[in-house]
């Protein structure tokens, strides 16, 4: 691994991807990019020549509970937003949203989740801080697609609250629904993540048999 600065002749950026109508023009987003017979200085290496790759996946740990932590804090404002609106939002007959069975199932729902994926994210983190994050390996993988679950279903809950103003502009809900649907893919997509543990349980009772 190795540092490239965006100067060298032989770098080159041949597009910005796209994603969920985020066309990146401002800025080095999602880049497709080529490095052509770049020179640079040897003490541009990150870490040792050959353990590049080494190097990547020993940052995905960390970075994937990071990703969970961030993700609950947008639970927290999206489930925020929901609670106010509900109470605020008036039906023809003088009630209000809240006063419906289903949108205070979607409240209970979502806090008892939300609060779940805390706890996991912080057990995960007591584990890597105790023993490191290949210790934590079978924790990472399970917050990984629990959290990013989550996240997708309260944040569908707060815009079906919202109704018609849940999908305009006019809140963060329209853009975290696009914005954070990458979080089932990123950094491992949930079938990769499930599979991982999966294998890991069953490993242990494979190997008592
Ligand atoms: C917004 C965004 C940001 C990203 N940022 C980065 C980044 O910073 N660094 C980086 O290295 N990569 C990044 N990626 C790449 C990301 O990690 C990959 O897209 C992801 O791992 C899935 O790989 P893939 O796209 O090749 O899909 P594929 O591997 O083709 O998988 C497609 C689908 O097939 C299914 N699938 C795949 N494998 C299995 C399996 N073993 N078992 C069952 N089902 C399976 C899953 O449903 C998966 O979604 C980013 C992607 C996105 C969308």
């Amino acid at each position: 691994m190795i540092l490239v600065p965006l100067d060298n002749p032989g770098y080159k950026l041949i597009r910005n991807i796209p994603i969920m109508g985020d066309v990146g023009a401002d800025y080095f987003s999602h880049g497709e990019v080529t490095f052509t017979n770049c020179k640079v200085p040897v003490t541009n290496l990150i870490g040792e020549a050959g353990k590049g790759f080494a190097l990547a996946q020993a940052r995905l740990g960390p970075g994937r509970i990071h990703h969970c932590m961030r993700w609950i804090g947008i639970c927290e404002r999206a489930f925020d937003l929901m609670c106010k609106h509900v109470v605020t939002r008036k039906l023809s007959d003088q009630k209000v949203l809240a006063d419906q069975q289903m949108i205070q199932f979607w409240i209970a729902e979502s806090r008892a989740e939300i609060n779940a994926a805390r706890l996991m994210v912080l057990n995960a983190a007591q584990t890597i801080e105790k023993e490191g994050a290949k210790a934590a390996k079978d924790e990472i993988a399970a917050i990984k697609f629990f959290v990013a679950d989550i996240l997708i279903k309260v944040i569908d809950r707060a815009i079906q609250v919202h109704g018609g103003l849940g999908v305009t502009d006019y809140t963060l809900l329209s853009f975290w629904y696009r914005h954070e649907r990458a979080a089932r893919i990123y950094d491992g997509p949930d079938e990769v993540h499930k599979s991982a543990l999966a294998k890991s349980i069953l490993k242990k009772y494979t190997t008592n048999l």
